[in-house]
């Protein structure tokens, strides 16, 4: 015993005491202690450079300053903390600016529910709602979705492991595929479009679909702007609701506020979270069309939907969307990472790769077993964090703060190009 005390690694309290479902901190193998804007540092004072931004939960980056002053005094001034669904002036300013920064400038009319505090807590109640006004019981989803670890969002995600854990039958949802699921040569809404219309084709009306506009934990898939308003025109056909599932494509990831605005669609349930927390505080929302809002009171409950300070950062962070300076901002880097992730598939024919994502969730897809995962791993040890898409973790995915600088997205990239020659 003595002589294995002595030799604890850093992270023995964890080893020992914290479960083996951990899986983030198996890829980054150091105790973090500090983070700001891009950058964490470790217990030893290494900094690293952060390219996977809390899977999408911090746009913002870490701590930012901002949003830190606010949260500082309102905890100062003995603010509300926690409050069930209770009506406070956080949640008051939260919802007021929400109105008024994002769903009234898009002509967007939104109820605006607040579900718990997970993304996967939006898609549940997103599915239960869409279930208790079409009165149908089935969803369709997509091949490769990712919408959760609860068994109803687990009903509607693609990947089999993910899957396998649920240890029950999971039903009530078909997997249809996705925008380019069976190559560019087929067509999958004229698929779907055929099920629908063909009274002998066995499968029955949902009563909503349930998309990413980019797969963020399946592959980076993304699906063309126009197969999205052919989703949304067989959703009106049939009737059948429109569940998009921002909850990592949102909140600016791949430039608007909502991934879904350059398509032009407009969904009748949204769900919301990770960055809508502004500072990497809980928070989600599940936005729908008004006339579909029929729950009872209480019908869908949650001891931490109340969140307080989470309301008092979301409501902050959303200065950031007051002009479209972010988005614009967005844009113009999501533009520099695809012409580099382009010059690296091209450099580095080994790679056999294929650049896929939109916005700053962008990546490429690898052919060789395992080759991703060794990419981030040397990325990591170079002082860059990085992490794996897609049910072979075959993506390496680039996923920067939205405010990460110019200079410090450069060098980021070039580290991962450092990596790849590693793995060569
Ligand atoms: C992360 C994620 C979820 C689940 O959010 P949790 O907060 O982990 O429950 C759902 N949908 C998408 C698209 C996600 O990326």
């Amino acid at each position: 015993m003595k002589a294995a005390a002595k030799s604890r690694t850093p992270l023995t309290v964890f080893d020992q005491l914290e479960s083996e479902v951990r899986s983030y901190c198996r890829h980054f193998p150091v105790v973090f202690t500090k983070a700001s804007g891009h950058t964490l540092w470790d217990r030893q004072g290494k900094a690293y450079l952060d390219f996977f931004a809390g899977a999408g939960a911090l746009n913002y980056g870490h701590n930012p300053p901002g949003i830190k002053e606010k949260l500082i005094e309102y905890l100062r001034q003995d603010g509300i903390t926690h409050s069930l669904d209770m009506a406070t002036d956080a949640k008051e300013t939260l919802l007021t600016r929400f109105r008024d920064v994002i769903l009234a400038p898009r002509g967007l009319d939104y109820k605006v529910m607040f579900p718990g505090p997970t993304g996967t807590n939006a898609v549940e109640s997103a599915l239960k709602l869409a279930r208790k006004v079409t009165g149908r019981t089935s969803v369709w989803s997509f091949t490769n979705g990712f919408h959760g670890m609860t068994i109803g969002s687990l009903s509607v995600t693609g990947n089999r492991r993910k899957r396998n854990g649920a240890g029950m039958p999971l039903s009530h949802a078909v997997s249809m595929p996705y925008d380019g699921y069976m190559g560019p040569d087929t067509d999958t809404a004229r698929y779907l479009e055929r099920l629908l219309e063909d009274e002998g084709s066995g499968v029955s009306l949902p009563a909503a679909m349930i998309l990413e506009t980019v797969q963020g934990e399946g592959g980076l898939h993304a699906a063309s702007e126009s197969w999205l308003r052919r989703i949304e025109a067989l959703c009106r056909t049939h009737n059948i609701l429109l569940i998009v599932d921002d909850v990592q494509a949102g909140c600016g990831r791949t430039g608007p506020f909502f991934s879904f605005e350059t398509a032009g669609i407009r969904p009748d349930i949204v769900c919301l979270s990770k960055s809508i927390g502004g500072y990497g505080l809980p928070l989600a929302l599940t936005l729908f069309k008004p006339e579909l809002d029929i729950w009872g009171p209480g019908e869908h409950n949650g001891t931490f939907r109340g969140n307080n300070l989470g309301f008092v950062a979301a409501a902050e962070a959303l200065r950031y969307w007051e002009d479209d300076g972010l988005r614009r901002v967005v844009e113009a880097k999501a533009a520099a990472v695809r012409a580099f992730l382009e010059h690296l598939v091209g450099a580095y024919p080994f790679l056999q790769g294929e650049v896929r994502g939109k916005g700053l969730m962008q990546g490429i897809a690898v052919k060789a077993d395992g080759l991703a995962e060794r990419i981030c791993s040397r990325a990591f040890a170079r002082g860059l964090i990085m992490e794996t898409s897609g049910p072979d973790s075959e993506v390496v995915k680039v996923m920067p703060p939205l405010t990460i600088g110019e200079k410090e997205l450069e060098q980021g990239l070039s580290i991962l190009e450092e990596s790849v020659k590693d793995c060569r």
